[in-house]
């Protein structure tokens, strides 16, 4: 018996002393890693802006969409830009039929006049982001009047809607206008701003609805697209149609949130 528990104890007293040596081994690496970490070395850079030249092609910086059911997400950002119009109506008409909800870049000027239809699209948990109040390339980008527009117009759309947007997107795309002076203003002021990874170049076809669904059709092909359009005649004609080959590609919709903001710039300044 005596034997039988002085070999126990000898047994217990190896392990005891081959748990605590892997401890120390694992203390010892982890001090290591996180002295000489490449992470950390990055995570210590100073944010640098990137011309587009060295970045030719816009990428999301935002972690790629969670896997559902084993499979990838591919998400579509529908955006309507220039509104509220009288095309509005039947573009949030659509949208609400198809449970969608899309994301907006409305003229500051024009909202007065749609009041009614602006408060709806929010309460349909659609995204009223502004884009400006003159859409005039000179005095927002030569006269440097951007950012001060795009307060103007977040007053008023907070005003009629109580939402105070923090995306906006650039008249014209904000390659070559929005300068590093005035991304500096952005940032400073809180304001976010999207481009786009598909145009529709919807308003280059009046009477083609045919020609919209194609441009968008055939180049949304990757996880995650940002679809540019206009509230025009022939955007409403080919939207529902723009849905349903979308959804045959096996994509789903999405809204911009504010909360999940990703940047989305041609300048790749991820302060926007
Ligand atoms: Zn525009």
């Amino acid at each position: 018996m005596v034997d039988v528990t002085n070999r126990r104890s000898t047994v217990i007293k190896r392990l005891v002393i081959v748990v605590i040596a892997i401890c120390a081994v694992a203390a010892g690496f982890f001090m290591f890693q996180s002295i000489t970490s490449p992470a950390k070395a990055v995570a210590n850079q100073k944010n640098s802006v990137q011309f587009a030249s060295e970045q030719p092609k816009v990428e999301m910086k935002k972690v790629a969409p969670e896997k559902y059911n084993g499979q990838v997400r591919k998400v579509v950002y529908l955006t309507f830009d220039d509104g509220p119009s009288e095309f509005q109506k039947e573009i949030l008409d659509i949208l609400k039929k198809n449970d969608i909800k899309g994301t907006f870049f409305m003229i500051g000027g024009n909202i007065p006049a749609y009041k009614e239809s602006v408060k709806r699209l929010v309460k349909e948990g659609n995204y009223p982001g502004v884009h400006s109040m003159t859409h005039n390339y000179t005095k927002l980008y030569k006269e440097g009047k951007f950012v001060e527009e795009m307060k103007q117009a977040q007053d008023i759309m907070k005003e009629v809607t109580g939402i105070h947007p923090n995306l906006v997107r650039c008249p014209y795309g904000s390659m070559p206008g929005l300068t590093q002076a005035l991304r500096d203003q952005m940032a400073s002021a809180g304001m976010k701003e999207w481009d786009w990874t598909v145009d529709s170049l919807d308003w280059k076809l009046p009477g083609n609805p045919n020609g919209v669904t194609q441009n968008v059709v055939s180049h949304v092909n990757k996880e995650r697209e940002v679809v540019l359009m206009h509230e025009k005649k022939q955007t409403v004609q080919a939207l529902q149609t723009i849905i349903d080959d979308l959804r045959k590609k096996g994509y789903e919709f999405e809204v911009y949130d504010e909360a999940d903001h990703f940047p989305l710039n041609f300048w790749h300044d991820n302060r926007i």
